[in-house]
């Protein structure tokens, strides 16, 4: 009984919640919120080489590479990425190794796996014709609501909301939202705000979302330009905050502890080996399915620990599965620790021999012998990449010995 009247009063705050969110979205002036904040974005915005030539190509790849990475992070690749595949006719026409190996040291691999699909329904399908809804841009491959609200609102000026994380901030904190924006519904509420604040019309008067423009393309970019300078995680900078006078987090003195965050559960952690198997000079090498997690890279087989095995017998076991040959267990290499988003990690790597067989493609895309020089051909994921570093150091290391 107790319990039912506390969920039903639960349900009741909430409601109030809405209600309050709503009422607060509608007492702010939004002309003049808007204004402010477009007046401090025209002087402030950072120069980032996605900023210049809104073509929704840019954009899109910008958005993609900028999906859970930093910016100074993505600027060397977007711009390597352009020389490389100036047009999305270029990127369509490209094969997908040659993609990955761009994206290569970028993490989360199936964007660049989606950004080619989405190429190819483009230039093949779509006769190089963009979709310019919301709708239409999440019928594409790895194109979900924000990247959608960005591509049509920066490229094309339709007057479409975004939320990633920096305007989840923002928005919680000026309207002082004091509840878990992971929860569906209060994230549903933050997609309506994001909307109610959007200037009313299609204005595209600078073209496509380009400083200066006013339309929805620039609101939504300095909303998420505030959100990185100012009004940041931690110690946001309210004394030269633009949307101050509006802000109910900084009226209450609760920017510190919005937005409100669940605790995450630890990170499990798995044991993990890889084999660096050697023969006449060369190594050995698969690629992952296209299906799976990190689809596409190179490796140097293996796979995780089971419970009640040995490094070596682990490793024994899975190059037997995936490429149907014995292995003898050498010396370890190195041992690798590493963060995935739900999990981590730690590579054990060991040199190791063909005892027998022939490898075949049994549970892995594809294989091949290739020698240390021609490592740099193939995309590999970061921990590979770390292998690698190790041998190549270990063979200078051996070279100098002799
Ligand atoms: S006043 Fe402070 S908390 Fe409010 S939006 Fe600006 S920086 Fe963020």
């Amino acid at each position: 009984m107790q319990e039912a009247r506390g969920k039903k009063q639960k349900a009741v705050d909430k409601t109030r919640e809405t209600d309050r969110i709503q009422r607060s979205a509608f007492h702010i002036p939004h002309s003049a919120f808007r204004n402010s904040l477009l007046v401090w974005f025209r002087a402030n915005a950072r120069d980032l080489p996605w900023r210049t030539d809104r073509t929704p190509y840019r954009v899109w790849l910008s958005e993609m590479m900028l999906q859970q990475t930093q910016v100074e992070t993505v600027i060397p690749y977007f711009e390597r990425f352009l020389v490389r595949f100036p047009t999305i006719d270029d990127l369509a026409a490209a094969p997908i190794g040659a993609v990955l190996k761009l994206w290569e040291g970028l993490g989360y691999y199936a964007r660049a796996r989606n950004l080619h699909k989405a190429a190819q329904v483009i230039v093949n399908e779509r006769h190089g014709e963009w979709p310019r809804s919301v709708e239409g841009l999440m019928t594409l491959p790895g194109i979900g609501r924000y990247t959608a609200g960005a591509i049509a609102s920066l490229a094309f000026d339709v007057a479409a909301p975004v939320l990633d994380g920096n305007v989840i901030r923002v928005l919680c904190r000026v309207f002082a939202i004091e509840r878990d924006p992971k929860e569906a519904q209060v994230r549903e509420e933050l997609w309506q705000l994001a909307g109610a604040l959007l200037p009313l019309s299609q204005r595209g008067r600078g073209g496509r979302g380009v400083r200066g423009g006013g339309g929805a393309g620039e609101f939504n970019e300095a909303l998420m330009e505030l959100g990185a300078l100012i009004c940041t995680p931690r110690n946001p900078k309210c004394a030269v905050c633009p949307l101050a006078k509006y802000c109910a987090a900084k009226k209450r003195n609760l920017q510190d502890r919005l937005p409100l965050k669940t605790k995450r559960k630890p990170l499990s952690h798995f044991d993990v080996t890889a084999a660096v198997i050697r023969k006449n000079g060369r190594l050995l090498i698969a690629q992952r399915p296209f299906g799976g997690r990190l689809g596409g890279l190179w490796e140097f087989p293996g796979g995780k620990v089971e419970s009640g095995e040995t490094l070596p017998q682990c490793l024994r076991r899975e190059i037997k599965e995936e490429l149907g040959v014995r292995i003898k267990v050498g010396e370890p290499i190195t041992s690798i620790e590493h963060a995935y988003t739900h999990f981590k990690i730690t590579l054990h790597a060991f040199e190791c021999e063909l005892v027998s067989g022939q490898p075949q493609a049994l549970q892995v895309q594809d294989f091949k012998w290739v020698r240390m020089s021609e490592l740099e051909k193939y995309a590999f994921a970061r921990t590979d990449l770390r292998i690698i570093e190790s041998l190549k150091k270990r063979s200078t290391k051996n070279t100098k010995g002799h």
